[in-house]
């Protein structure tokens, strides 16, 4: 039987973190354990910055974007000297357990702590949905609600000036992201790394739109794809006779209120992650797959396709 554990967030940051910490929180506290937050992810634990967290330490925070623990990347942390010294500092506390709120990069950290002795679980919290072992991560939703507010804005003056508007969002090299607000905007094209359009096709396509007097186009693509998207968007106005503007929406995606989908979704997936660490888990991440909560070995997790959604793309062609 436990009877400490720490929570930490690493990696890149995401709406909906809070929620996680919380329900992680209380949940704890709930089962009579006493939770630890580290601050600044596993360079919190490493520069022993961890400290006692009780109910009044998460209220008034299922609101807030970002995360009150904040984040950190700590590339050494691979290196097995520095991750001893992590160990040394919970083991030094009676800290028993950690949940990790990252991406795939922090399950790996997670997993190597667990070989070290300290059963750590995963929470995917990433607003890019490039975890394949859950349908939807946490911030996912948010992102995904926050680009299809900023591509209606975009529509709005896109449309009254006749333009093509080509539109670079997040997902670094998951186009889940592109996906799925290109559909919700009924977009002209959507272009993500599952399904990349050759510029000869871009160009024709869009032409024939021009040709027909269409009002406007909308091009969603997701980032990393064309190395210099205001390039790529001055070729496509000179190809096809509309006025092309690119947009690349930015660090705003990251930002703001999570919606109340992820809200459930970290309160769902904190309180598992918690039943795990008591039932002597570790080494594992939680994901949700087909409205279930469930768990994955961490190696496992990371080694099965990214395909999830691949039926999706063939909306693309059908609701065009
Ligand atoms: P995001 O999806 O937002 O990028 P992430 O968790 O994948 O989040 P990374 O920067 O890849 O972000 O990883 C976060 C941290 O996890 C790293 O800074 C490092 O401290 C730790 N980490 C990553 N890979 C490993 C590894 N192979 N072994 C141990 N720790 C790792």
């Amino acid at each position: 039987m436990i009877h400490k554990i720490g929570v930490l967030t690493s990696g890149g940051d995401a709406p909906g973190m809070n929620c996680a910490i919380r329900a992680v929180v209380r949940a704890g506290l709930a089962y009579g354990l006493e939770v630890y937050g580290v601050n600044d992810g596993y360079r919190g634990l490493v520069d022993d910055d961890i400290f006692q967290m009780d109910r009044s330490s998460v209220s008034d925070i299922v609101n807030r974007g970002g995360t009150i623990l904040q984040t950190a990347r700590l590339r050494e942390f691979k290196e097995e000297s520095v991750r001893q010294i992590a160990v040394n500092n919970l083991r030094k506390r009676g800290i028993e357990a950690l949940v990790v709120i990252g991406g795939d990069g922090s399950y790996m950290g997670a997993k190597k702590l667990t070989e070290m002795g300290i059963n750590c679980v995963g929470l995917p919290g990433t607003i890019d949905n490039d975890i394949a072992s859950t349908d939807f991560t946490i911030g996912f939703d948010t992102c995904l609600n926050t680009i299809v507010e900023c591509v209606d804005k975009i529509r709005d003056t896109t449309e009254s000036h006749q333009r093509c508007a080509v539109i670079e969002v997040m997902g670094n090299h998951c186009g889940d992201l592109a996906l799925f607000s290109g559909i919700a905007e009924g977009a002209e094209m959507i272009i993500t790394p599952d399904h990349p359009i050759p510029e000869e096709e871009i160009f024709a396509s869009l032409k024939k739109l021009h040709d027909a007097k269409k009002k406007r186009a909308i091009v969603i693509v997701c980032e990393k794809i064309y190395p210099d998207i205001h390039a790529f968007a001055d070729k496509i106005g000179k190809a096809t006779g509309f006025e092309c503007k690119a947009e690349v929406l930015g660090r705003v995606q990251r930002g703001g209120a999570p919606s109340a989908s992820d809200r459930v979704l970290a309160a769902r997936m904190g309180a598992y992650a918690v039943d795990c660490l008591l039932s002597g888990k570790g080494g594992i991440c939680i994901g949700i797959v087909n409205n279930k909560i469930v768990d994955y070995d961490i190696y496992e997790a990371l080694s099965l396709p990214r395909d999830k959604h691949i039926s999706m793309l063939r909306l693309i062609d059908i609701l065009k």
